[in-house]
């Protein structure tokens, strides 16, 4: 049935694919401009909370738990023993709340640019931000790339870039330099992944790049795997992963099925289904 939709539905185009998502709105909670996005949440029919970043869909309640187990999970348990790990942007806090379920995990920082974010999340979205007290989870608020830039050299066993769409203040995040200096205070044996958009529109321009890129950085193995993301462009998401001596396609199975906590999605199957790549994707991924 087709039915025009008024101005009781938020729709987010993605003008350049030629497609768009809506949800139907019940309220309009917070609109601000912050100094680096603008800033909306919503209350919506069948999806819980939305949060909207300069007119892109961040979250929602009902789906965030897809995103944030696949950008956490499958980098822990790939890396033999990550005791010190970083979240660059994730201000909303949902993939910092999973990253703390690691019991062997020491310390975690996160920086986002935008403390507006984590404060909305505080507001609107109590169920992400409920292991902030952690003592093991340190929050500032400052630009990723200076961070990293600044950090002691082999320091950190996991950096998870958990970012917006490369453009705007999260665009040198998917950078070649960006890469080169997140290699540099990695350990031996530790792990990069970053957010990498759409397998269906962009498998032959950003994921390809990244893969490109984090190898000429120095990064011996690198691998996407997709995941179902409901209210991302084209309902496909995925993740990147680069290997500092470290073989990304290979992880701790065992542990992954003896996980010492609950999740909603992450399972050893799903880790391993994900590392296998339609061919389509490997098709460009292989290719030189
Ligand atoms: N899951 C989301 C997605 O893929 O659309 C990302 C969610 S998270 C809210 C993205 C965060 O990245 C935002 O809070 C934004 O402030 C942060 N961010 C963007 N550029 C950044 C940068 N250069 N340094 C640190 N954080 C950054």
């Amino acid at each position: 049935m087709s039915e025009h939709l008024d101005a009781s539905w938020f729709t987010e185009a993605f003008t350049r694919c030629g497609s768009a998502f809506s949800l139907k709105i019940t309220a309009k909670l917070h609109e601000e401009q912050t100094q680096y996005q603008k800033l909306a949440i919503y209350d919506t029919e069948t999806y819980g909370k939305l949060m909207v970043l300069d007119g892109c869909v961040m979250l929602t309640d009902r789906d965030n738990f897809l995103y944030h187990e696949m950008m956490s999970h499958p980098a822990l348990f790939t890396h033999a023993r990550p005791r010190r790990v970083v979240i660059i942007g994730g201000g909303d806090c949902g993939t910092l709340k999973e990253v703390l379920k690691h019991p062997g995990v020491e310390k975690v920082t996160q920086i986002d640019i935008d403390e507006r974010v984590t404060w909305a999340a505080e507001q609107w979205f109590p169920a992400l931000v409920e292991s902030n007290q952690d003592p093991r989870a340190e929050l500032l608020f400052e630009d990723g790339v200076k961070w990293v830039d600044e950090c002691e050299e082999a320091s950190v066993d996991l950096i998870i870039v958990d970012s917006t769409d490369p453009v705007g203040p999260a665009e040198g995040l998917f950078k070649v330099d960006f890469f080169k200096r997140c290699f540099r205070i990695l350990r031996e044996g530790g792990i990069l992944v970053q957010q990498s958009e759409s397998p269906l529109y962009h498998t032959h321009s950003i994921i390809k790049e990244l893969h490109t890129d984090m190898q000429a950085a120095g990064f011996q193995t690198t691998a996407t795997l997709p995941f179902p993301q409901p209210v991302y462009p084209s309902g496909w998401w995925s993740c990147t992963m680069a290997g500092k001596e470290c073989n990304v396609k290979q992880f701790r199975d065992a542990d992954a099925s003896a996980r010492p906590f609950d999740t909603e999605y992450y399972s050893a199957d799903i880790h391993r289904g994900a590392l296998a790549l339609p061919p389509f994707m490997q098709r460009v991924l292989n290719r030189r």
